[in-house]
């Protein structure tokens, strides 16, 4: 049986991640590397002469004498942790194809609970940011997708009570294979809601396809164009040929989270939303998702925690 490429591909073992990264010195200098990558730039005057002191990951201007410590205005700001504690957790959250709870991150690292929540959702806040401002073109499966409230008994389908509602859209490339995906808290499915997500997550000119529920069609005021199916309801429904791969993944992503986590709360139910799909649109190269996530957390700026656990931040 031919064995499928993305799941069979080399990944990024343990063993060449502690080799690579494994001292607080070499990650001091990957993270030079990948916060300046043409050499040390002072933030204030541009000046590219430097100090480093040696005690701390702190850089002096030669001309205007700033400090700047290699942490400074990005999401790692301020830490007290240990760089390679930062640099093993984006590993596991990056290298784990079903992610990580906090509480698993916890014992992996060394820390307490609390600390590694924290660290886990900085890091989903810093997938999230990435895949805000990539929005998905060309073919797009949209569906509408609920999040908790009652599993067993009770109302079930739209609208049931408790239901934390989500968009799932899946892009396609040309031979109709997913490529990148994107799931979205809304506040519910009304025209308003999806065209202002639209606006956010697709680009001009992309076919959606999704079923006939109404408020789709306002992906048509933000330049998309939209081919509705009628599906009728049911377990039928899912089943849909045109919708298969976004009702596969939507699949997927519920088993997960049963799978990883015992209980998160739905007001951050967008950040484990988009963790899941930055692993998934990225899957093709798993080696390097561990740098790119890097790269991209020196390019967040800093979210302090007051602000980290109240953030219901919808699309
Ligand atoms: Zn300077």
């Amino acid at each position: 049986m031919a064995r499928n490429r993305v799941q069979f591909q080399k990944g990024y073992s343990l063993v060449q991640f502690m080799d690579e990264y494994g001292s607080e010195e070499k990650c001091t200098e990957a993270l030079f590397r990948w916060r300046w990558p043409n050499g040390f730039v002072c933030p204030r005057c541009e000046s590219t002469g430097y100090w480093r002191h040696q005690s701390r990951a702190l850089y002096q201007c030669r001309s205007c004498r700033h400090q700047v410590s290699l942490t400074a205005g990005t999401i790692l700001a301020s830490t007290k942790l240990p760089l390679r504690t930062w640099f093993l957790a984006m590993y596991l959250m990056t290298q784990t194809k079903n992610g990580i709870s906090a509480l698993e991150l916890s014992r992996q690292l060394s820390v307490s609970y609390n600390t590694a929540w924290k660290v886990k959702h900085k890091l989903m806040q810093v997938m999230k940011e990435r895949d805000d401002t990539r929005p998905l073109g060309g073919w797009v499966q949209l569906d509408d997708a609920y999040w908790g409230g009652q599993r067993h008994g009770g109302k079930s389908g739209r609208g049931a009570p408790g239901k934390t509602p989500f968009v799932a859209a899946v892009e396609l490339n040309e031979e109709g294979r997913p490529m990148r995906m994107r799931l979205s808290r809304v506040g519910g499915f009304r025209s308003d809601e999806i065209a202002a997500w639209a606006r956010c997550h697709l680009e001009p000119g992309t076919v959606v396809v999704s079923d006939a529920l109404g408020c789709f069609a306002a992906v048509k005021h933000v330049g998309c164009i939209h081919q509705p199916f009628v599906t009728g309801s049911g377990p039928q429904s899912a089943k849909h040929p045109a919708l298969t791969w976004v009702n596969t993944i939507l699949g997927n992503v519920k088993r997960s989270f049963h799978g990883t986590y015992h209980h998160f709360s739905s007001k951050h139910l967008p950040r484990y939303l988009a963790e899941f799909s930055y692993r998934f649109s990225r899957r093709f190269s798993l080696r390097e998702m561990f740098p790119r996530l890097a790269f991209v957390a020196l390019r967040t700026p800093p979210m302090p925690y007051r602000v980290l656990k109240l953030a219901e931040n919808y699309f």
